[in-house]
């Protein structure tokens, strides 16, 4: 038995169900980098990559290498981390100051719960889009939103703690929360260094003419008689004020001389300015950036939606479905819609004679193109090749999605050779507007053919 089981018993904890793994039902293993105090179960915490582990210990500092090397190793990526060596750089759900057995507890506790969340949805590697998958993983097991922080050890001064010390993860948040597996609200807008973007920046007031922050606030003196009007620095000469202008010394206020404002002077140039300028100095490259050149970055906090949730669910991001592009564009039905609306075009062929075609426009390398590209990079190419396909068809022909990589295209008083035609154009319209290489195959049917490929898709549906 080891030292923690001990202490369990003596305190009469009941048999704790956070001592045990949810979804193993073994008692939970632990990685640790650092030293595992004398006592503990060495299964239960221990410092090889190789053996399971549901959890990750950081007993001394820990680099973000390593760290991540150590998350891409457990069997779930999102697994729960303790920090008890003040690792505020890395993502931890723990801190504490020691490896006792009271901590060892308090840990299993505070664990327990993103366990059982984590085992409702049984980690698959997904085939594409892992960091996206595990920003949602990691919102949904803790239960909380993926929030915002200041830190001035960032670049852009935001950082999101729940997602640690990986690398700037915004466009991919941005991305979920596009199509709807994020939802989010505004935290901060940042200003950013026209030369190197960092928001790290000192703002301060400069001369207009020389950009030196060497200014003074001083005085205006109006000399009554020959109506001068100078800071006052003009007008010191030792102890006394001597006129600038006609050398008369400036004895009584309120008699000889007032003070009707203020100034700005600068001790470099000597301009006097009634507005200095605020500008902003990049605290990691040294630029000067005026206020009105500053790029400027808004930061959100986000949450987990409903549609995020499914994602988790079915291990499937739909942003890499061409469905999730053109579903709810107009002159786009769903399949079943879809099918009645070919069922149409049939029966109005066979009554009145009228051609009617059925084309495909399918992306055949998109396999390929999920395994080498970014979810970003082909979520933007489908936008684009979406957009240019729907922009350039008539209005009387509708759209389905078929499958995760192909649309349908239904054309009314059209022949299979005209459909051919107006595929080869759309796929030239999408090679034009799209920079990411899809390989693109089209083919149309009319007639008769078309029948089959009906009864193909409605025996489909039945079986769902
Ligand atoms: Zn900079
Ligand atoms: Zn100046
Ligand atoms: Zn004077």
């Amino acid at each position: 038995m080891n030292e923690f089981a001990k202490i369990e018993r003596q305190e009469g904890t009941n048999s704790a169900p956070e001592s045990l793994h949810p979804f193993s039902g073994t008692a939970p293993r632990f990685f640790v980098f650092g030293p595992a105090p004398h006592g503990f179960d060495r299964e239960q915490l221990q410092a090889s990559l190789h053996a399971p582990y549901d959890a990750i210990i950081l007993n001394r500092p820990v680099g973000a290498a390593e760290f991540e090397d150590a998350v891409a190793a457990a069997a779930d990526p999102a697994l729960p981390v303790a920090d008890l060596a003040g690792n505020t750089h890395l993502r931890r759900d723990f801190t504490g100051d020691a490896l006792d057995p009271g901590c060892f507890d308090a840990v299993l506790k505070h664990f327990s719960p993103i366990w059982k969340r984590l085992a409702a949805f049984p980690y698959r590697s997904p085939d594409m889009g892992a960091e996206e998958m595990l920003i949602l993983r990691l919102a949904y097991s803790r239960a909380e939103p993926i929030s915002a922080v200041l830190d001035p050890a960032a670049h852009g001064l935001v950082r999101y703690p729940l997602l640690g010390a990986r690398a700037d993860l915004r466009g991919e948040l941005e991305n979920l929360t596009e199509y709807g597996l994020l939802r989010r609200s505004h935290f901060m807008r940042t200003h950013g260094c026209r030369k190197c973007d960092s928001a790290r920046l000192h703002a301060y007031e400069a001369c207009p003419s020389c950009g030196s922050s060497d200014l003074q606030d001083e005085a205006i003196v109006h000399h009554y008689r020959c109506g001068a009007q100078e800071a006052e620095s003009h007008f010191t000469s030792g102890h006394r004020l001597i006129c600038p202008k006609c050398h008369d010394e400036l004895r009584h206020y309120g008699v000889d001389y007032d003070k009707p404002g203020h100034v700005v002077s600068c001790r470099a140039c000597g301009a006097a300015n009634s507005e200095p300028d605020p500008v902003f100095i990049c605290l990691d490259c040294a630029a000067v950036t005026a206020g009105s050149d500053l790029s400027q970055k808004n930061w959100y906090h986000y949450e987990l939606t409903e549609e995020g949730l499914q994602a988790l669910q079915t291990n499937h991001l739909p942003l890499l479905d061409i469905a999730a592009y053109v579903n709810g564009r107009t002159r786009v039905f769903h399949q079943r819609d879809f099918l009645l609306l070919v069922s149409e075009g049939m029966r109005v062929m066979r009554r009145f004679e009228r051609p009617f075609a059925l084309g495909r426009i399918a992306i055949s390398n998109l396999e390929e193109l999920r395994e080498t590209r970014s979810v970003t990079e082909v979520s933007l190419a489908f936008r684009q090749a979406v957009d240019a396909i729907l922009d350039s068809m008539h209005d009387c022909d509708f759209v389905g999605a078929d499958g995760t990589a192909a649309i349908l295209i239904g054309f009314p008083e059209t022949t299979a050779a005209q459909a051919e035609i107006a595929l080869a154009r759309l796929r030239a319209k999408v090679a034009e507007a799209v920079p990411l290489s899809f390989a693109i195959e089209t083919s149309a049917d009319e007639g008769e053919s078309i029948l089959d490929f009906l009864i193909q898709k409605e025996n489909e549906l039945a079986d769902e």
